[in-house]
């Protein structure tokens, strides 16, 4: 009988274990029955933009956190697909840190070229996923809102890729219920002119904080007040920028914070990160964990290790992002593939203890993204995914920490060689500060004119 896969979610992870199984069966493999659940109507999963917030046209959560004139926050080239590379996708080099529409088209084109699609269940969401210890099969109900009908099919395996940046992690704060202006989550921020000439509090220091205040800045909030819990971003911030102790309380507009200051704000945006949510799975296949390079109980940072038939892709914390991604992905289609034998329950957590002391030994950055480059070379070489320079990726992931900490409004002007096909890419045609058009084409074309002043 021919093995059936469920792949859940048609985003870069799912989207790289469809390949997987293309690339092998281009190679004269014969490849399992693959059916890919994906909830929204088109495939990239973050990078498929949507204006929507709350609930989707169906009644369900939104998915994507993603907003307007969000740009790479890392190059370009640290993420680039070892089997399909930006030259052979835009024909030409091009710059590398592009806007989200641009990375999208180029996810897309890999795998419009390997012809998956078909394997794609558009607009069908898991509800629930069980497993039948006397069987061993998965069975997985859905609500294909296409026809409206509830669908029950089983499975050999279950492939978990369906992100772990959707669902918000909410805290309160004294004062939010009083307060006359706007809150909202990162994962409901859209368009930043909406905050401009406004006085924007964000909460948080990582990630989102440092680029949604970007933004923010970039289409002319007035001013900027970033707090923090424990370490401050640091960075040197424009003068109307300013970071401060976490905030205590809100008092009408007054924002009061841990230093005893006090400010006014207009509206307040929570970059207080994302949950590690499934909520179609039951307690004993659900993985808990917060967002690590390490996460407990998956072997190889991917198999179920109480039950490796269900493969989790991409639930680490992201330095690397699509060729891990592939890496994990080649790594669990040569499992399925009978490749790669699983040892006993035992090894497999003594191999994720090993891993996990390595990484609670982590310190600096330049450790931390060095120990996933280390655990993207294990996988790489042990399948036919085409090998990269790792050693090189790290390097430049240095120079780019190093170009935000010279210049944080500026570090998306630099440029760097492809490591995958040694071109030096060009620089960008327009600073970013005065890139405001983040479409597509304005990004591959020529340098304009900006419309508006800045700051
Ligand atoms: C604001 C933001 C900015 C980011 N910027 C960068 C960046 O610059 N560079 C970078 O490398 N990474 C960035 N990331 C990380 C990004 O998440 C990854 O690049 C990548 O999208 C992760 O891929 P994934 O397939 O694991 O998850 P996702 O892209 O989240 O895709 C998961 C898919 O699963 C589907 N799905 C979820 N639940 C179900 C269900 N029950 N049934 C069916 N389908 C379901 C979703 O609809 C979605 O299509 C960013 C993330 C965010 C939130």
């Amino acid at each position: 009988m021919t093995l059936r896969v469920a792949i859940i979610g048609a985003g870069p992870c799912g989207l790289a274990q469809l390949r997987a199984f293309q690339s092998a069966r281009d190679k004269g493999a014969a490849i399992p029955e693959l059916v890919c659940f994906e909830k929204q109507q088109d495939w990239g999963g973050m990078w498929n933009y949507t204006w929507r917030t709350g609930l989707d046209e169906n009644g369900e959560p939104v998915h994507g956190s993603m907003y307007r004139y969000l740009w790479s926050n890392g190059p370009k080239e640290c993420l680039e697909f070892a089997d399909y590379t930006f030259e052979e996708h835009f024909g030409r080099p091009i710059a590398s840190y592009p806007p989200r529409e641009v990375l999208w088209d180029y996810i897309k084109g890999r795998v419009e070229k390997a012809g998956v699609r078909d394997y794609i269940r558009f607009n069908n969401v898991v509800r629930q996923v069980t497993f039948d210890e006397q069987t061993q099969r998965f069975t997985v109900y859905a609500h294909d809102y296409t026809h409206d009908t509830l669908t029950c099919e089983e499975f050999d395996y279950v492939i978990n890729a369906c992100g772990h940046f959707s669902t918000p992690k909410v805290p309160y704060f004294e004062g939010f219920e009083q307060f006359a202006g706007r809150i909202l989550h990162a994962h409901d921020f859209r368009e930043a002119l909406e905050f401009k000439d406004k006085d924007l509090l964000i909460i948080g220091s990582s990630y989102s904080a440092e680029d949604i205040g970007s933004q923010c800045y970039k289409y002319g909030a007035r001013s900027i007040t970033s707090c923090y819990r424990t370490t401050p971003m640091g960075y040197a911030w424009p003068d109307n920028w300013e970071e401060k102790p976490l905030l205590q309380r809100l008092e009408n507009n007054r924002a009061f914070f841990a230093d005893g200051s006090s400010k006014h704000i207009d509206a307040v945006i929570l970059c207080t990160g994302y949950k590690h949510h499934f909520p179609f799975l039951p307690d004993e296949l659900s993985l808990r964990t917060d967002n690590r390079l390490w996460p407990m109980n998956l072997y190889k940072g991917v198999f179920w290790e109480p039950n490796p038939r269900l493969i989790y892709l991409g639930m680490q914390d992201q330095w690397y992002s699509f060729n891990m991604f592939d890496a994990q992905a080649w790594y669990a289609r040569d499992v399925i593939l009978g490749r790669i034998p699983l040892p006993s329950q035992a090894a497999m957590i003594a191999d994720s203890q090993q891993w996990q002391a390595r990484e609670l030994t982590l310190e600096t950055n330049q450790q931390m993204f060095e120990f996933q480059g280390a655990y993207i070379q294990h996988l790489v070489d042990a399948t036919d995914y085409p090998d990269f320079d790792i050693a090189a990726v790290n390097e430049t992931f240095l120079h780019w920490k190093h170009d935000k900490a010279e210049n944080i409004m500026g570090y998306r002007d630099k440029s760097y060689r492809s490591l995958m096909t040694g071109t030096q890419s060009p620089p960008h045609h327009t600073p970013w500060l005065l890139a405001l058009d983040d479409s597509m084409a304005a990004y591959l074309g020529e340098p304009v004119t900006p419309i508006k002043s800045v700051g």
